[in-house]
């Protein structure tokens, strides 16, 4: 047997707690997985929390990561003993998930770990650290932003998603300035490569449609007026990608940045990302995510005190990456 941390319904509310299974109480999928890490996001404390409805279906094991060991298979694309990692794809959601020491999946939903990365460290990177890839993939790839050349603003910076996308960023070359609301967090962020700063409530009133042109690209966790004020201060033909809602789901916006600076808006997801693209970003987090600094952002914590850490990362007040270590 071993633990879990489950979401279930009480009176129609999602509610988590620990239980004790078994292997053959998990999902018929061909892949059986002995995990070693999993991690915790954003939408993971939401889930454990209670203080969003991530679960679409009960009971699930909640975790949206994991990281592991295949030790049985159904299936002819993975053996036992295979190192895997998965990210997304309904896990916590509508399927189970990583929160657990053993968990059945899909063939399909899991890639191979690269080499370069320990199963901590694939889980000190998780969703937040991969969607951050995906970002800043899909800003060199729409062709907005060269190394060396203007600014690359990073929102939500000294969270999961901004500490590794300042990480990446500024090991690519780019100038990155690092918007936050925590100034005690300033030395830890210029550590990952910030070189500049905006007070995260800079941005969070509402501003003018056109504003003074500052950033070539961003990466924005934050979503809402923040978002707003991003795109009406993005350079001609900047791009920003929005992975993110950290500050609210809406965005109080006009075309205008679209219309008068050809702006574009890269609309990221992570969750059913397709293969090709994960792949992609693994590989640019294994070319150039400097791993002192993965470590410098990462605390790893026992899978026990997933309840507090859960209310702590929606409060904002989590810095960097957790790892959640299952075996405790
Ligand atoms: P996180 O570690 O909690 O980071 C979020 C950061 O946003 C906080 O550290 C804080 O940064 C800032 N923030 C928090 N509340 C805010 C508010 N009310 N107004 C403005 N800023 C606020 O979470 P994460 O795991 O990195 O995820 C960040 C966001 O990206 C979440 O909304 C998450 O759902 C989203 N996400 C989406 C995808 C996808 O597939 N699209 C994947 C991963 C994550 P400062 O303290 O530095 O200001």
């Amino acid at each position: 047997t071993f633990n879990a941390m489950v979401i279930d319904a009480v009176d129609g509310k999602p509610k988590a707690g620990f239980r004790t299974l078994k292997v053959t109480d998990l999902p018929d999928h061909d892949v059986l997985v002995e995990i070693q890490f999993s991690t915790l996001n954003y939408k993971d404390g939401l889930a454990v929390s209670g203080k969003g409805r991530i679960a679409r279906r009960t009971p699930l094991i909640a975790g949206i990561d994991l990281a592991g060991v295949v030790v049985e298979s159904r299936s002819p694309h993975w053996k036992p003993g295979d190192r895997v990692v998965v990210n997304g794809f309904g896990l916590s959601e509508t399927e189970w998930g990583g929160y657990s020491r053993y968990q059945r999946l899909k063939p399909e939903w899991l890639m191979k770990l690269p080499e370069a990365f320990s199963f901590e460290q694939a889980m000190a990177i998780g969703t937040a650290g991969y969607t951050a890839a995906l970002c800043v993939n899909a800003l060199e790839r729409w062709g907005a932003i060269k190394p060396g050349e203007g600014e690359v603003l990073v929102t939500g910076a000294a969270g999961g998603v901004g500490s590794v996308a300042i990480s990446l960023l500024s090991a690519r070359g780019y100038n990155v300035t690092a918007s936050t609301g925590r100034p005690e967090t300033h030395e830890y962020l210029a550590g990952l490569g910030a070189t500049a700063f905006v007070d995260r409530a800079s941005l969070a009133e509402k501003g003018g449609a056109l504003q003074k042109e500052r950033w070539s690209g961003a990466v924005d966790s934050v979503g809402s007026t923040t978002l707003a004020n991003v795109l009406a201060q993005t350079n001609y033909g900047g791009a920003v990608a929005a992975c993110g809602l950290a500050g609210g789901a809406d965005l109080p916006a006009t075309v205008m940045p679209h219309i008068l600076r050809g702006v574009a808006l890269l609309g990221v997801d992570s969750v059913m990302a397709p293969m090709a693209l994960r792949q992609a970003a693994w590989q640019t987090l294994a070319d150039h995510l400097d791993r002192d600094r993965l470590a410098a952002m990462t605390t790893v914590e026992p899978m026990s005190k997933l309840p507090e850490l859960a209310e702590a990362i929606v409060a904002g007040q989590t810095r960097g990456r957790v790892v959640i270590d299952v075996t405790r």
